[in-house]
């Protein structure tokens, strides 16, 4: 398709019509067939607005004022916890987040994976979309000679000193905002990045809802922590939840937040959590589902799919600590995981024995390598699982799973687009999908989960 020419220039100001909705939440308006995204514009509605970048086959604009309101707009508080923090869809209804998340789904599938017949169910939405997440981590700065903490200013790296967001909950919003301060008492210096000077990076917060259990990570560049008895005594005294406290360091120029060092500083070096009537220990470097109320959702959805007897073997592969693994262990023969971080699988180990369960076993490598091994070893699986990160699956492992022929394959993902690439290729390779169920695990955001159900074709 050859681009188009823009028909705008720069600081033009236009009243325009929003038809659709991006991926990330801009609102898309067409002049002359010339696409202009704009933050904050929702499809259906009408505004006037200045056009700020202009590129080859499309361009930005600010809206400057609106003159026709979708009936899914609503009001943002001007406070400061509904500011920042990449929640880009809070000007939206949350019904009307649910249907955009739900179209999008509808779209890729058929568009990237040719799923047209597919069925889709209505994604699972939260009854209290606010308020949710059991961890945050935020940077560091300083300002007027004052520690900051916060988010980046969008498309910035200006952090913007925040108190509380709302999609976190309220203990950890609690947590950040002491640790700020009692930083802030202490006079510990913030990180330069600019720079590469400076102490404290971040600070992280991570709490269990079903237990109660509290974990505090700063995170420096330097070895050494100032005040470091002083932090940990004001720490234990202000904030009662708390049951470790841990200190990470991480001396390089990165945008990668821990580094590979960490010393508990007080308390455990972990912290206990449960999902349904499973109890995890999580340490600060491992993965861990960030909704606990639709974490549930989803693993319910991966059991009932997998719909295990008891005789099965199964694979969870991408597995983390362990989570889905000891989910399905339950119900299954035997579980294999395996996950590419050692300390979360030194993590899920402690957590098979933590729920005496002795038929999960567990490896530290990547999906595409360990996998192919087993099956080399005479390992094979009735059901596959698979949660990759947003990237998808390696090919490797696809094509492992289509010579191994398991009966059911369960696809859990945080992308839709590669979701769509991978149930292609398995579907090419002798699988059908069943079904897709999205959950709506990020409120707030225009982040998408999804979780599928394929079956082997009987040939
Ligand atoms: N199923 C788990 C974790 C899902 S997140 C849960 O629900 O908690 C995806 C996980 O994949 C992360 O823990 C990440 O460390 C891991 N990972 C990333 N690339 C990998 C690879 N190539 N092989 C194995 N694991 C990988």
């Amino acid at each position: 398709m050859a681009k188009i020419q823009a028909p705008v220039r720069k600081n033009d100001i236009l009243n325009v019509y929003f038809e659709d909705l991006t991926h990330d939440g801009n609102g898309v308006a067409k002049v002359e067939g010339y696409p202009l995204f704009v933050a904050g514009a929702l499809p259906g509605e009408k505004g006037q607005i200045q056009v700020t970048k202009v590129n080859k086959g499309y361009g930005f604009g600010r809206l400057m004022k609106l003159e026709e309101r979708s009936p899914h707009r609503v009001d943002v508080p001007a406070s400061e916890a509904h500011k920042y923090g990449g929640t880009q869809l809070k000007h939206i209804s949350y019904e009307g987040q649910l249907q955009f998340k739900e179209k999008q789904v509808r779209e890729v599938l058929a568009r990237i994976g040719k799923l047209d017949e597919v069925k889709v169910h209505p994604i699972l939405g939260m009854d209290e979309p606010w308020y949710y997440r059991n961890k945050a981590q935020v940077p560091v700065g300083e300002k007027n000679g004052q520690l900051i903490a916060g988010f980046f200013k969008p498309r910035s790296h200006e952090i913007v000193d925040t108190n509380e967001s709302i999609i976190q909950l309220p203990e950890v919003n609690e947590a950040i905002q002491t640790v700020k301060e009692i930083c802030n008492e202490l006079g510990l210096k913030a990180y330069d990045e600019q720079a590469h000077k400076g102490v404290l990076r971040h600070i992280m917060a991570r709490y269990g809802k079903a237990t109660g259990e509290l974990m505090v990570v700063l995170i420096t560049r330097t070895p050494d922590l100032p005040h470091k008895n002083k932090i940990i005594d004001k720490i234990v005294s202000r904030l009662p939840q708390v049951t470790s406290i841990v200190h990470n360091i991480n001396a390089k120029r990165t945008n990668v937040i821990m580094g590979e060092t960490t010393n508990v500083l007080w308390g455990s070096e972990i912290i206990y959590d449960y999902i349904g009537e499973v109890k995890f220990a999580i340490s600060a470097r491992s993965f861990y589902q960030v909704n606990p109320v639709q974490t549930k959702v989803l693993y319910d959805k991966a059991l009932e799919y997998a719909d295990l007897s008891g005789d099965e073997t199964v694979i969870d592969a991408y597995c983390g600590i362990g989570t889905i693994s000891l989910f399905l262990a339950q119900k299954a023969k035997k579980v294999y995981g395996v996950e590419v971080v050692p300390e979360a699988i030194e993590d899920a180990r402690r957590n098979a024995d933590l729920n005496g369960m002795e038929n999960a076993e567990f490896e530290a490598g990547e999906a595409e390598t360990v996998i192919p091994e087993w099956y080399k070893q005479g390992i094979e699986a009735d059901v596959i699982v698979v949660d990759p990160p947003r990237k998808g699956c390696d090919e490797a492992l696809l094509q492992t799973i289509i010579d191994m022929k398991p009966e059911k394959v369960v696809y859990v993902s945080c992308n839709p687009s590669t979701l769509a690439r991978d149930l292609r290729i398995l579907e090419d390779g002798g699988f059908q999908t069943v079904e897709v169920q999205p959950v709506d695990m990020f409120p707030q955001t225009t982040h998408v989960e999804c979780i599928s159900q394929l079956v082997l074709k009987n040939d």
